[in-house]
This record gives structure tokens, C-alpha cells and sequence, in this order.
């Protein structure tokens, strides 16, 4: 049977950032089959559409950029800064993993920059912990079934590698993605309304070398070119053994 990995971030573009260098390795060394979903559809994401047409856009931009790497896109359908822990989005999640059916999960550092990805994290902690308990949707499940087990849970590095009073958050371990940064700037390269919409709002004009700087940055920590660091959920209930380290050869950051 195919094996599943499934990202959840809040943002159509996260990934990009994050993980998609690990989602392709996962896919093209070991055959698993992946699926990127985001939160919300980055309905916030423009000075100059509304909210319904710039989400047409970057859902149409995630789905691009899933394509890319050979990945199913998915939209949870929050809002943009309205990302919260509550029943409807948990469900959502549920569901999301019911019909996915995923072995591992990626998803945003507890601590983050931004609240949306910070609450994204705790929606998916919630929902792996719930997908395979039946009495969660009980009654509701339709045609879906309650997940087997709770799959391996990881979160990503912070996008600054820092929490909210500017400690460093270091990975547990890192991937070294040198050989696939390129196609993972060519998949973030598809979310074309993003380095415009990041150029008027946050002075930053180089979409793509802020993505190469992060990946070298969390290259430098593993001793390699380019990387992608990661910490693993322990908690009671969750798989301990290390999955994706195994898998790919991760490499204890220093
Ligand atoms: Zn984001």
C-alpha cells in the first residue's frame, strides 16, 4: 500500500518555505504518495482584489505548486488571520486526515511568527489526536472511517527560527534537501501573486532568495548546503520512533 505524508500550514506558500524539499525526497526516494493542504486559502494576501478573487488566485497557485512536485492540494477553507483552535476546524482536520489517511504530518512550529501558523499547529495536533478515536465524529463520519493510529506528527522550523521574545528555536533534526532546492524555489516560484503582494507589504522584493537564505540558514545548522529542520511531536499516544529521520538520513543539528 502507498504511504502517505500529508502537510498542513496555514498559508498557500508555507510549504514552499518549509517542507517541500522533505515531501519531495519522501516522494521520489520512497515512493510515498503527497498531499500539501493549507489552512486558508490567503484570502488577505493583496492590496488590490478582494477576498474571493485572491483566493481563486492562490488556491489556483497552491494547487500549481503541489502539482509541481507531483502532490494533491488541498484548502481547508479558514479564514486569513482567522485561523482558531475551534470544533469546526478540528473536525475539518479530522476529516481531512480520514480521507488522506496519513502516516506522517507536517505542520508549523508551536511557536511562530504569526498567530495563524501558531494555531494551525495546535488544529493539527488536535485533529491527529482525535482522527482515529470513532466516538469523535460520532454519527458523522459518512463514507470516511476513524484513522488506524495517531500518525507521526512533526513540526516544521519557525520561519525566523525564533520564538515570540526572539529565542532561537533549534530543530531536533534536519533534511538536507541541497539536491532538490532547486525544484522546491521552482514550486514556490508558482505562487506568482506572493512576490508581488510581498514587495508592497513587507519591503521584501526577493521572494525566492528569502527562501534560499532560510534553507541555507537551516543548511548551515546540519553542515550541509541546503536544509529543512524539524522537531517531532512526543506527547503520550504519538508514535516515538523518528519515521522521517529514518527515511531520510536526518542529521542531528548542531
Ligand atoms: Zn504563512
Amino acid at each position: 500500500m502507498t504511504r502517505v505524508a500529508l502537510a498542513v500550514l496555514a498559508h498557500p506558500d508555507d510549504a514552499e518555505f518549509l517542507c517541500t524539499g522533505t515531501l519531495i525526497r519522501l516522494a521520489q526516494e520512497h515512493g510515498w504518495s503527497i498531499h500539501i493542504a493549507t489552512m486558508t486559502a490567503g484570502d488577505c494576501g493583496s492590496a488590490e482584489l478582494g477576498p474571493a478573487e485572491i483566493s481563486a488566485v492562490r488556491r489556483a497557485e497552491g494547487a500549481a505548486a503541489a502539482a509541481r512536485i507531483g502532490a494533491a492540494y488541498h484548502c481547508v477553507e479558514a479564514l486569513d488571520l482567522r485561523v482558531y483552535l475551534t470544533d469546526d476546524l478540528v473536525d475539518r482536520v479530522v476529516r481531512l486526515l480520514a480521507r488522506v489517511r496519513p502516516e506522517l504530518v507536517l505542520t508549523h512550529s508551536p511557536d511562530d511568527y504569526h498567530m495563524d501558523h501558531e494555531l494551525t499547529s495546535r488544529v493539527v495536533r488536535a485533529a491527529t489526536f482525535a482522527a482515529p478515536i470513532p466516538n469523535f465524529l460520532h454519527g458523522r463520519w459518512g463514507d470516511l472511517r476513524p484513522l488506524d493510529h495517531i500518525p507521526h506528527l512533526y513540526y516544521c522550523d519557525p520561519i525566523e527560527g525564533k520564538d515570540l521574545f526572539g529565542k532561537p528555536i533549534r530543530p531536533a533534526f534536519c533534511v538536507d534537501i541541497s539536491r532538490e532546492i532547486g525544484d522546491k524555489e521552482e514550486a514556490l516560484a508558482c505562487h506568482v501573486s506572493q512576490r508581488a503582494w510581498l514587495i508592497k507589504h513587507h519591503g521584501m522584493d526577493d521572494y525566492l532568495r528569502a527562501m534560499r537564505e532560510l534553507s541555507a540558514r537551516q543548511g548551515q545548522a546540519a553542515g550541509v548546503a541546503y536544509a529543512e529542520g524539524f522537531r517531532q511531536h512526543l506527547g503520550h499516544s504519538y508514535p516515538q520512533d523518528n519515521l522521517l529521520s529514518k527515511l531520510l538520513g536526518g542529521i542531528e543539528a548542531r
